[in-house]
């Protein structure tokens, strides 16, 4: 779903000085229709039975709030079952159930739950078929299931569930692990309007002179919410889409005021369907289509193989597009994990930027989406109470944070590991036209990256807010190009004690010369000892934008010579936490000098480890007059790490043994 911020970009203008970039809210106009809490509470409806097929026969007028007709559902027994539920409102009126041929009897409860006595016992694991005829005013909840309205004065009438809608208007599983392996859609509407709907147009023909029939048929599975019609007096074209040497057909359905804009914007959608259909997996509906109809809601669905769209901006067509594939081939598996659909689709609207138009809307897409995360302390990318629609949708957490998680796990692991990955995730055969958790996403990013991610999800996921990183810098008086980095960082939210995170600095000289070292951070405080190849003049903290977090350059010598600082601000937070130490020379061969710069300690644990991390050499130094002379000619030859602490204070360093 496509709704709340969103970037409009101008793409006639491709240049960054024509960069127009605007943040709108585009669902204002709809907000009354966004009833807040939905109390929603899952029924259990449909537990016994596994969907196989629904075949939908509509009678409906877009000039007229009104739905009459029937489903028919094909399905398997999960257990011996005299009995079977659906998730449909009571305020429709049920005309009669027939199974196996002869009427049912059935009651519908408050809670939104039909139950039907089947009258008779279907054995576990038995395919059967039920019919159920209804009809009435579908009630408005969520962002409204089931709506009329106009166009250019002309009637229009649409369908939007997800995430609780289908319910409003037809008898359906509220679950998301049942998903409908094909449909058939019969609509029935006044002559002179247009149907669209999932699947591939099979049959579209005049009734009489009043009345027209239209016959959709999808053959992939899909999960109930993305069932969807829209109708009202379309006008269509069609883009092809250049896709692996062959063609992809784009649908596109439209108001016929909105016919030239459309022809004059639809091609925008060729580079970003080769685009995605390159990066994880193909198209997901290639033997179908894909498509856009035009509605009245302020934004986007991702209605299956047919989005239902405001218009053909941009970021809109890129962000329903996305969802093809996260979302609609592979469905959050439940709420609280909306953001596989929306973070992804966020994050690959981002990926267009990256991507296409020459990268010129690359930073500008990542600086707004990144004040947006940042612009409150709390909140996490898990959705922590279900029962509201706007919770769950909420842009900045569901939308934009969730993208910019994934675009700090991509930092994290590397590019390749982070595709890969991703690629693994949308393959899976558990998941490919199923359904999905966060936990399967993190499984093959730790399958590919061969990291343990546990701590990632449980700080920049399941926690709130973001970190502030404190870094302080100084270059070493004693030996060239030698630079000591201390960071600490603070968190905005109790959720999250510290993050553990690779964080990105930039060093670069007077000359031109530059690196960007990723400096890890496991705990709140830590000092880093870098030998760079040139003598760094300036620091940049996170200059690509990796991580959804804040950063401060502090200066840490408080008081000492301001030559050797480089990259400084107001501010001393970090002076406690600092250890101040030279080691030399370096290579060393008996005699190591431990210079505390003429501070003195209590104790200081002095230890080396080899390059395989094992611990080798240990010394305790203790009543530390300013400098150790520590002896070390018995270490054999080699490279190794000497780290230094003193309660919280730590200092590590490379040395090479003589
Ligand atoms: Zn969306």
């Amino acid at each position: 779903m496509g709704m709340g911020l969103f970037w409009a970009v101008a793409l006639s203008a491709q240049t960054p000085t024509d960069l127009h970039l605007t943040l709108q809210s585009i669902a204002n106009g709809e907000k009354q229709a966004h009833s807040g809490l939905e109390n929603f509470a899952p029924t259990g409806a449909g537990a016994n039975y596994d969907v196989k097929y629904h075949r939908f026969y509509w009678e409906v007028n877009p000039a007229i709030r009104y739905i009459k007709g029937s489903v028919t559902t094909y399905f398997k027994a999960l257990e011996n079952m005299d009995k079977m539920s659906f998730d449909l409102d009571n305020v429709l009126q049920i005309d009669s159930i027939k199974f196996r041929n002869r009427l049912v009897s059935y009651t519908q409860s408050p809670n939104k739950t039909l139950e039907v006595n089947l009258s008779s016992q279907i054995i576990n694991g038995n395919l059967d078929s039920i019919h159920l005829f209804y009809q009435g005013i579908p009630p408005s909840t969520g962002f409204g299931a089931f709506i009329t309205n106009r166009h250019n004065n002309v009637p229009i009438l649409w369908t939007l569930s997800e995430p609780y809608g289908s319910r409003d208007w037809w008898p359906s599983k509220l679950d998301l692990n049942d998903k409908v392996d094909s449909i058939d859609v019969f609509v029935k509407v006044p002559a002179g309007n247009k149907v669209a709907s999932n699947g591939i147009l099979a049959a579209e023909y005049a009734l009489d002179s009043a009345a027209k029939m239209v016959i959709w048929k999808h053959r992939y599975p899909i999960t109930p919410y993305l069932v969807a019609i829209a109708v009202t007096n379309y006008v269509e074209f069609t883009e092809k889409i250049p896709l692996r040497g062959d063609t992809l057909n784009c649908l596109n359905y439209v108001y016929p005021e909105y016919l030239s804009t459309a022809r004059q914007k639809s091609p925008e959608i060729i580079p970003i369907m080769q685009l995605f259909d390159s990066l994880f997996a193909p198209y997901p509906f290639k033997k179908e289509k894909y498509g856009h109809a035009q509605w009245g809601w302020g934004g986007g669905e991702e209605h299956q193989t047919m989005s239902f769209m405001a218009n053909l901006d941009q970021s809109l067509v890129a962000h329903e597009l996305a969802h093809q594939w996260f979302g609609d081939m592979v469905t959050c598996g439940n709420w609280q994990d909306i953001w596989l659909n929306e973070g992804f689709a966020t994050y690959l609207t981002g990926l267009t930027y990256e991507r296409l138009y020459n990268g010129v809307y690359w930073n500008a897409w990542k600086t707004a989406t990144l004040n947006s995360v940042l612009s409150q302390t709390a909140g996490s990318v898990r959705v922590d109470d279900t029962t509201s629609v706007n919770r769950i949708f909420d842009s900045r957490l569901t939308y934009n944070k969730g993208a910019y998680v994934l675009h700090a796990l991509r930092w994290k692991v590397g590019d390749s590991a982070f595709f890969a990955g991703v690629q693994n995730y949308l393959r899976d055969a558990r998941l490919m036209h199923g359904y999905a958790t966060t936990n399967d996403l993190k499984r093959h990013i730790e399958a590919t990256s061969r990291q343990d991610l546990t701590r990632f999800f449980a700080d920049w996921f399941y926690g709130q807010g973001y970190p502030t990183f404190n870094i302080g810098s100084c270059r070493s008086a004693f030996v060239a190009n030698r630079i000591q980095i201390v960071v600490n960082q603070s968190t905005s939210h109790g959720s999250v004690p510290n993050y553990e995170i690779p964080i990105p600095v930039r060093l670069k000289s007077q000359t031109g010369r530059d690196t960007v070292l990723r400096l890890n951070m496991t705990g709140t405080y830590h000092s880093f000892l870098i030998d760079l190849p040139f003598r760094a003049d300036s620091i940049w903290a996170d200059p690509n934008l990796q991580l959804p977090a804040k950063y401060r350059l502090v200066s840490y010598f408080n008081g000492s010579p301001t030559d050797n600082l480089i990259g400084y601000c107001v501010g001393t937070d970090d002076v406690a936490h600092l250890l101040p130490v030279s080691v030399y020379p370096n290579p060393v061969d008996k005699s190591l000098t431990i210079d505390f710069q003429s501070n003195n300690y209590q104790k200081i644990k002095a230890s080396v480890f080899n390059l395989t991390g094992s611990l080798v050499l240990q010394k305790d130094l203790t009543q530390v007059q300013g400098k150790v002379e520590w002896q070390i000619g018995t270490l054999p030859a080699g490279i190794y790490m000497l780290k230094l602490t003193d309660g919280n204070l730590s200092s590590t360093h490379k040395m090479i043994k003589l």
